[in-house]
């Protein structure tokens, strides 16, 4: 088995780098992976803030469009949308000579970005916590005993600034990804280290609840019916292989008036259940279905989405693709689960 409990990193070890590269650097860009979710945008906006407030000249982009549920952070605005403003990004790309990706350790991640990072002559760096890291920067920074790449940007530039560098959106942006990415503290690689950071953002006079609200309470009545209508007519649960998935057509997410990020979230609902330890949530997109999977305990959701569904992420949390229609998937689906269950003496 490959996977095991991830090694806590010496980041020691990078930190004189990376601020030399900071240093050294006229021009910063720095890059979230392609449907940037709170941690991909929190960690990108926290070292903004941080450079910024250095004096470095930096920039943003993101390689697709924001979901709504983060429109609210502050410097949101400052990030470029490469498929909305190709030319611009391009030149971004082209003028950059440190390129900083957070949140992903696949190249594919840069979406239609990627061809021009990786034909650009800036110096790249990965900053990430996601298991078995690609080879496409010149510094990869991997560690995913960190529960978020927030977690991980606020402990390198504590060492590089040789003190916390607290200011409130720095705060707000770490808080942000710390929280959605464990989902409130319930899953991830959370540990003492993320309470003690979180106790000190808080600290800063960040409105924790308003963070909340604007985070978890901030969807249309479309999106609570959506969840009710998954649930109730599109859970399948499977007790012999302790699994259970939902499928949701693009008639289903018409029919409920669906927007980007709706369906955030409900791969975990069915984890809820007793017995059920393995969760795949499929979406209908145009041309392709999207995958998203959750586990509790030790079966590698990423092993198996990297193995059937050109895909990965963490142990107990990773998605993956597959070109076909939804109803193959779902049977390709339950050919590879009985499949690969069997492998595991521990099954999920
Ligand atoms: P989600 O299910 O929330 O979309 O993604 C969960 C995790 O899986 C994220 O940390 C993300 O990095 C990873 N992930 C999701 N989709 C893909 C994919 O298509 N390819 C890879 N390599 N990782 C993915
Ligand atoms: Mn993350």
């Amino acid at each position: 088995m490959k996977n095991s409990v991830a090694k806590v990193i010496d980041l020691s070890k990078y930190t004189k780098e990376l601020s030399n590269l900071f240093s050294s650097s006229k021009n910063i860009l720095l890059i979230c992976h392609i449907n940037p979710d709170g941690d991909a945008i929190g960690s990108q906006l926290a070292l903004y803030q941080f450079l910024k407030a250095k004096g470095n000249n930096v920039s943003m982009l993101s390689p697709n469009f924001l979901q709504e549920f983060l429109l609210w952070m502050e410097g949101i605005d400052d990030i470029t949308i490469f498929i909305k403003d190709r030319k611009k990004s391009r030149k971004m790309i082209e003028e950059a000579d440190l390129i900083v990706m957070l949140d992903f350790n696949q190249s594919n991640r840069l979406g239609e970005a990627e061809d021009f990072v990786k034909a650009s002559h800036a110096k790249r760096v990965i900053i990430d916590h996601h298991l078995d890291p690609g080879t496409f920067a010149e510094l990869t920074i991997s560690d995913p005993s960190k529960c978020s790449t927030c977690e991980l940007i606020h402990e390198l530039l504590c060492i590089i600034n040789g003190a916390q560098f607290l200011n409130r959106p720095y705060s707000e942006a770490l808080y942000v990804g710390i929280i959605t990415d464990t989902g409130n503290f319930e899953h991830g690689a959370y540990s003492s280290r993320t309470f003690r950071i979180v106790a000190d953002l808080l600290e800063t006079g960040i409105d924790k609840v308003k963070i909340l609200n604007l985070i978890y309470n901030n969807f249309s009545a479309g999106r609570l019916r959506l969840e009710g209508f998954a649930l109730n007519k599109r859970m399948v649960v499977l007790p012999e292989y302790k699994t259970a998935y939902i499928y949701l057509s693009k008639d289903d997410l018409k029919e409920y008036n669906y927007v980007k990020g709706d369906t955030e979230g409900f791969v975990n609902l069915p984890l809820s259940i007793k017995g059920i330890y393995f969760t795949a949530l499929f979406i209908e997109k145009d041309n392709f279905i999207k995958l998203s999977f959750r586990s509790i305990g030790s079966f590698p959701t990423n092993e198996f989405a990297s193995q059937y569904f050109s895909g990965g992420g963490h142990l107990n949390a990773s998605g993956g693709e597959y070109s076909d229609t939804l109803s193959n998937t779902i049977e390709y689906f339950l050919k590879a689960l009985k499949e690969y269950i069997w492998r595991f003496e521990d099954k999920p």
